[in-house]
């Protein structure tokens, strides 16, 4: 069997995580990362193009014979950079393993995601959308709520575009910001209003080809900057798989009520879909609810589920793509995964970029993924406000985090920060 050139869109720790992964295949012949980091071009060749410049990708992928695309992060999918490979007398017949545009959808617009949520019977918060326009009309529905509140802006907004309010003021100050104002730009020309969902969060996933699926380990993340789940959301300080109270029975909620209906709604809708999806969860009282789709895998959350996946992961996206997916048998690591994030002090506001980062060869029991670092003089530098990820396996949680902090303190940098609570509201 002739082995395959993959390119990897991305520049972070998912995508440093994915390339780890896909080395080790035996499938593999060549494996591009475009633009990649400091860290995935040691398991490959870093490009320097975007992931948003699809006409020099196409060049690329023709140069270099390319023969599977594996797209990381949502900006792309988002801007269609499958509908252009598909358009593409030469790029339609190679395989491309994230959505199209439609299905990209789903994470692009939540007031589609929740349309489709509801069409299809997946348990989800009751919600309704305003716009400019209808502005009176949701700050009157907002009078008929109970505190908290959970505001959304319809579009992408690089995480930031939920807002949960705690009084009645404050909810009507963030509406009227986003839609008279356009707090979040164009992404919030239009924003949900959802029901607020009292209970404890997690991430399924699935690898699907909008007929056949598989499940991936499930993980739960850490998206506030400080110790105890305090101050402002960031892309996330940390995560662990599995998760301790997502057992069998729970699981199978998730699969039976989100997963499969997901992919079946899809289908019924006459949506193609080739790719990951991401199911953010709440489990309230034991019963899966979805407060979010994302197309893509997650980021922490990669780095604690691909290294205990034990199957190729080539594999699996080749056969996604060939409709073989239904055949494998996805083999899991039963350890515990613990990832924690190192950051630069000051993240997520104002950080200081370009540290030199050290002592990489002092960490032995851990997988040290780069998520914002480049190469500068032969040194590696931090480029982004979330820096490295370390992670752990271990027969336990307590020793999984306890092994990824003592790695992530030998991990030096000028005003380097990370938590050290990941996973202790379960311990
Ligand atoms: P999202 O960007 O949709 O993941 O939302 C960001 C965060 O807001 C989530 O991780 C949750 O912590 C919280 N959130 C979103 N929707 C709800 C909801 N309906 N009820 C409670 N919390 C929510």
């Amino acid at each position: 069997m002739s082995k395959s050139n993959v390119l990897l869109i991305g520049s972070g720790g998912r995508e440093h995580a994915i390339a780890w992964k896909l080395n080790q295949s035996p499938l593999l012949n060549r494996l591009f990362i475009a633009p990649g980091n400091a860290g995935t071009a040691s398991v490959g060749t870093n490009v320097s193009v975007s992931g948003n410049d699809f006409e020099s990708i196409k060049k690329f992928v023709l140069q270099n014979h390319i023969d599977l695309v594996v797209v990381g992060p949502e900006e792309p999918l988002v801007k269609g950079i499958h509908d252009f490979f598909l358009d593409d007398g030469l790029l339609k017949n190679l395989p491309v393993i994230g959505p199209q545009k439609a299905g990209a959808e789903l994470e692009g617009s939540k007031d589609f995601a929740k349309q489709f949520m509801i069409r299809h019977g997946i348990p989800t918060g009751a919600y309704q959308t305003f716009t400019k326009e209808t502005l009176t009309e949701g700050l009157n529905f907002l009078q008929t709520l109970k505190a908290p509140f959970v505001l959304k802006a319809d579009g992408l907004a690089a995480g930031k575009g939920v807002v949960i309010c705690q009084s009645i003021s404050e909810a009507e100050a963030e509406l009227t910001d986003m839609l008279a104002n356009q707090k979040f730009g164009k992404a919030s020309e239009m924003v949900v209003i959802e029901e607020f969902l009292d209970g404890i969060e997690l991430s399924a996933f699935a690898i699907t080809n909008g007929r056949e699926y598989l499940v991936l380990p499930v993980a739960k993340d850490y998206k506030r900057i400080g110790e105890g789940d305090s101050g402002p959301n960031t892309g996330g300080m940390g995560s662990i798989s599995p998760v301790p109270f997502a057992g069998k029975e729970f699981m199978q909620k998730v699969e039976d009520r989100v997963i499969r209906p997901t992919i079946e709604g899809l289908l019924k809708d006459g949506i193609p879909y080739q790719g990951f999806l991401f199911f953010g969860l709440m489990n309230v009282k034991g019963d899966p609810f979805v407060i979010e789709y994302n197309v893509r895998l997650g980021d922490p959350e990669t780095e604690s589920i691909l290294p205990r996946i034990k199957t190729d992961l080539l594999e699996i996206f080749l056969a996604c793509a060939n409709g073989t997916l239904s055949e494998i048998k996805l083999e899991t690591d039963e350890r515990t995964a613990a990832c924690v994030m190192i950051v630069s002090g000051g993240y997520p506001g104002d950080y200081a970029k370009v540290k030199v980062i050290t002592d990489f060869e002092s960490v032995h029991k851990s997988l040290v993924f780069h998520a914002g670092t480049g190469s500068k003089d032969g040194q590696v530098i931090s480029s982004g406000g979330r820096v490295i990820a370390v992670t752990s396996l271990a027969d336990n949680l307590k020793a999984a985090v306890a092994m990824s902090l003592e790695s992530a303190s030998k991990i030096k940098f000028e005003n380097s920060y990370f938590r050290n609570d990941i996973g202790k509201d379960l311990m």
